[in-house]
């Protein structure tokens, strides 16, 4: 899954340059209410990964939609059901952060259409792209659609490894001069690398040329054996385990420098909390997966389904709304807060970790089994569970007195995560006696956090 990181590169290194929510709702006449879905501890949509067309200009060997090169989407769904579908998700929850990615989206022509809508309705909007077609007239494109900022895939440092798994020579430059263009254009972006066999001991390397690039986040994608993946020799579980270790150690090593996050692999938190268990890695959205609880999957044809690497279906966006699927949908329940399967159901590290479901379904048949790419021998004591007081997608009333500038500032924050801010923007205001919040206070505190002076996640010390 992508995409806590957004947050920090976003709301976080040049918000103004990209704010945009609360003037689209003010063009749109008033700020829409979202469907209630449940008071706290119910489950709300936060991020939604949108396969806006199968349709690609690569050819990953690990694609999970088997994109192809077509010019003609068979089965895509049309500009209006997008459109339509974009209000249907904002209905639900209008700060939900949406992104757009495909295959690659920018196959898609009225892409811009649509990312304006999505932006329209309040979606914190943002594109995840091999980053090859990123032309200047693009990037400006959707840039004034709303698009806050890219997600790049990038899988090594040199452009021989990146190309042959990404099937096309030339790619890694291409995606390299895109960067270059989101950075003219002073927008955001964050790096995905996907891991593999040919990078799995580069992690170090890539960091480096991340921060080179500009890119306060890396995002490190493990492989879930789907699509085209399928016929991929993943890491052997010893070594997926390894890696998630040498993560650890990785973001210590870069603390203040560069955000490294582990995507799709629960196990990252139960390794976290078996080094550090008040590490601040462990303040994000409930368990290791927010799959059905806090995030789907939209398919190129328009079905939900709970995460990419997941093919089962919730429903049908083009048949039903999203709020009523994402509320009665049979296959979503199931996964919130039922029983697991063999031994991740008797593990203390359940609802900490509680395995990766697309990796049950894809090698047991059954995405309630156990997650199968676990080393993990559970101990048979307590269920552990985290503090929630930090967690993401909690509310947060304000107590302070914020003036409208900052008030406008803490909205363009992406709805799961503002509750957060605010809890720690006004426990550094209470503990230096500052009784109004102003957006200068933000911005030194948004400088600091890309200092690495402070952080928004609790208490870590600032980096020596
Ligand atoms: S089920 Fe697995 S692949 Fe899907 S979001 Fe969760 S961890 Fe990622
Ligand atoms: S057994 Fe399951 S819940 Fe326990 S650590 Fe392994 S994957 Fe996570």
């Amino acid at each position: 899954m992508s995409d806590k990181g957004f947050l920090y590169t976003l709301s976080g290194r040049r918000p103004d340059s990209v704010g945009i929510a609360e003037s689209s709702l003010d063009a749109i006449g008033a700020v829409p209410r979202p469907v209630v879905l449940g008071q706290d501890g119910v489950f709300r949509p936060y991020v939604i990964s949108w396969n806006i067309t199968k349709r690609c200009n690569l050819a990953c060997s690990h694609c999970y939609i088997d994109a192809v090169r077509r010019k003609i989407g068979e089965g895509e769904l049309s500009t209006e059901q997008c459109l339509r579908i974009a209000d249907s998700i904002a209905e639900a929850n209008p700060g939900c952060l949406v992104i757009l990615t495909g295959g690659e989206p920018f196959m898609r022509e009225d892409i811009f259409e649509v990312a304006a809508r999505c932006a329209s309705r309040g979606l914190f909007t943002v594109m995840g792209t091999n980053g090859v077609m990123l032309s200047p007239e693009r990037v400006a494109r959707a840039r004034d659609a709303g698009v806050r900022g890219f997600g790049i895939s990038l899988d090594s440092t040199a452009p021989g490894p990146h190309d042959e798994f990404r099937g096309v020579p030339g790619a890694w430059q291409r995606s390299i001069d895109g960067i270059a263009e989101i950075k003219r254009a002073g927008m955001d972006f964050l790096v995905q690398t996907s891991l593999m066999s040919f990078n799995f001991d580069r992690l170090e390397q890539v960091a480096e040329m991340v921060i080179d690039l500009g890119s306060p986040i890396l995002n490190v994608y493990y492989l879930v054996c789907t699509g085209r993946g399928q016929g991929l020799s993943p890491l052997e579980p010893e070594e997926y385990e390894q890696s998630l270790h040498a993560l650890v150690r990785l973001q210590e090593q870069f603390r203040g420098r560069l955000m490294i996050n582990a995507k799709c692999a629960p196990h990252y938190k139960r390794i976290v909390h078996q080094n550090d268990p008040t590490s601040t890695f462990l303040k994000t959205y409930d368990g290791g997966c927010p799959a059905a609880t806090h995030y789907a999957r939209i398919t190129p044809e328009g079905k939900l389904t709970p995460c990419p690497y997941m093919p089962t279906e919730a429903g049908d966006l083009t048949e039903a709304g999203f709020a009523e699927i994402w509320r009665d949908s049979a296959v979503l329940n199931e996964m919130r807060g039922h029983k697991l399967g063999g031994k991740c159901g008797n593990c203390e590290y359940t609802k900490v970790c509680g395995g990766c479901r697309a990796r049950a379904l894809a090698l047991k048949g059954d995405y309630m089994d156990e997650d199968p790419w676990c080393g993990y021998e559970p101990k048979g004591t307590e269920v552990i569970e985290l503090p929630q007081t930090e967690a993401y997608g909690k509310e947060q009333p304000t107590e302070l007195s914020w003036t409208p500038e900052a008030r406008a500032r803490l909205e363009r924050v992406p709805r799961f995560a503002r509750g957060m801010v605010t809890r720690r923007v006004e426990a550094y205001c209470k503990a230096r006696g500052i009784a109004v919040v102003t957006a200068e206070l933000m911005q030194s505190l948004r400088d600091k956090v890309a200092a690495g002076t402070f952080t928004f996640l609790g208490k870590r010390p600032p980096p020596s």
